[in-house]
């Protein structure tokens, strides 16, 4: 993507929209304010420049970040972001947002993200590599397996995570398999963990779905994005007969009412590098995507599509986040009183992190599970974690989002608790 889109994807301050989501789940659901007022802030934040030897001579200075919002609960976990708009606050309110997933999917870890300013896709192979590795020194004593876990986010894949593992291993001198998650099955990852977003979209969707007594076929999804998440996700709803009508990557939508050829558009991005001219399909920009007539509508790129302006034309039946952020607080007020159901991004895209759990668990018993135990587990957790959410949204008739929030606020909350406030 180029840096001038992207660098205009944040309309508001997504750390504040964080904080004043945190704000109304403590007053809605009764948490103690000192421990809003704790839990509101990051715990460590880390600021640090990354000087790059570029292919052309030059030395190119990047900015880094890496913070940890919380840890009560278990180490870190969060994954990194190498994007030309990222900013320092957005950072932290991802790192926020992982401590509430991780808390909701029940799992032993806190909350963290950390990424480098930068456009991945102008970077050659090895200025890439020089730049994670030198990133990953800056870091190197905040990340560990029983401190801080990294994984892939936008912009970032399993390459990526194999630096990191490597420089973070040559440091001390032995292979630490647990420091970093969604690496390649070559050196420790886990089978599963490339599809493991999309798959818990997709046992979000079935589970929503069977709520109203209906399936996948015939269901019209529209998917906005098509990285890691967005194009595991479409390939997986095809296979389940799900009439998948639009997809988009930053360059634009293509849309086909009577269905996507969804494993023809994988090969088309692969062959030409977008969507465009996608073979039996119009072209639409990602505005019109938001906005399309379809059964469920996928956010799976980045923050803040669904805004105050777009959410009362929404013709979408059900959004299930898939991107973090994707929806504003006041498009949620909006979307609520129009009735349109949201899978929050806390409960929808959190199969990835529950799969880094069991790459972790897997890295650290140097003993791995076969593929259909990885899903089975995988299906477990997120459909507890909905049923969780779905009871709690009907005992206190609110949204998925603050029933979501609420479970995982007052989990982290009784764990503060329970710990005692250091001294
Ligand atoms: P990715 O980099 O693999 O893909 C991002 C996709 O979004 C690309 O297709 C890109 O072209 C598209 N895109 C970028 N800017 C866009 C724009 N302005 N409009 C429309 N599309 C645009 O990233 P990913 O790993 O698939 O992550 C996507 C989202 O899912 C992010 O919000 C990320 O935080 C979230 N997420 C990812 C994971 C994971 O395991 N990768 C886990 C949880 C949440």
């Amino acid at each position: 993507m180029s840096a001038t889109e992207a660098s205009t994807h944040l309309r508001e301050n997504p750390f504040a929209l964080a904080r004043e989501q945190l704000r109304r789940v403590g007053e809605a659901f009764g948490v103690d304010p000192d421990l809003i007022g704790v839990l509101s802030k990051c715990k460590k934040s880390v600021e640090v420049s990354v000087p790059v030897a570029m292919d052309d001579g030059r030395v190119e200075v990047f900015e880094g970040y890496r913070v940890v919002h919380n840890v009560t609960r278990g180490p870190a976990k969060g994954g990194i972001r190498y994007h030309p708009g990222l900013t320092h606050d957005e950072v932290k309110a991802l790192a926020m947002w992982m401590t509430w997933k991780c808390a909701l999917m029940g799992l032993p870890f806190g909350g963290a993200k950390g990424g480098v300013v930068c456009s991945p896709k102008s970077l050659s192979h090895s200025e890439l590599e020089r730049l994670t590795r030198r990133y990953t020194t800056e870091i190197i004593n905040e990340i560990g397996p029983e401190k801080d876990i990294p994984a892939p986010d936008v912009g970032t894949d399993a390459q990526v995570m194999a630096w990191i593992f490597d420089t973070y291993s040559m440091n001390v001198g032995h292979s630490v398999l647990g420091v970093v998650t969604g690496k390649p099955l070559a050196v420790g990852g886990s089978v599963g963990r490339d599809g493991a977003t999309a798959r818990g979209v997709l046992y979000c969707i079935r589970t929503a779905l069977q709520k109203e007594g209906r399936r996948f076929p015939d269901t019209r999804v529209a998917i906005q994005g098509f990285g890691t998440v967005g194009r595991n996700l479409a390939r997986l709803l095809a296979e389940e007969g799900a009439r998948v009508v639009a997809l988009s990557d930053s360059n634009g939508a293509v849309i086909n009412q009577y269905g996507i050829d969804v494993p023809a558009a994988i090969v088309h991005k692969a062959e030409h590098g977008t969507l465009e001219a996608l073979p039996g399909t119009d072209e639409a920009s990602n505005e019109e995507l938001v906005e399309l007539e379809c059964d469920v509508l996928v956010p799976a790129a980045l923050e803040q599509v669904i805004t105050a302006d777009n959410a009362p034309r929404l013709k979408a039946h059900m959004i299930c986040e898939a991107a973090n952020g994707p929806t504003t607080p006041g498009a949620d007020e909006i979307l609520e009183d129009r009735g349109i159901l949201v899978l929050p991004d806390v409960l929808a895209n959190a199969g990835g992190v529950v799969v880094s759990y069991f790459e972790w668990v897997q890295g650290l018993q140097e003993y791995f599970w076969k593929e259909y135990e990885v899903n089975a587990k995988l299906n477990d957790i997120v459909v507890r974690a909905f049923e969780e959410t779905w009871s709690a949204r009907d005992r206190f008739s609110t949204t998925m989002r603050n029933a979501a929030y609420g479970i995982a606020v007052q989990r982290v909350a009784e764990a503060t608790t329970i710990r005692g406030l250091y001294p």
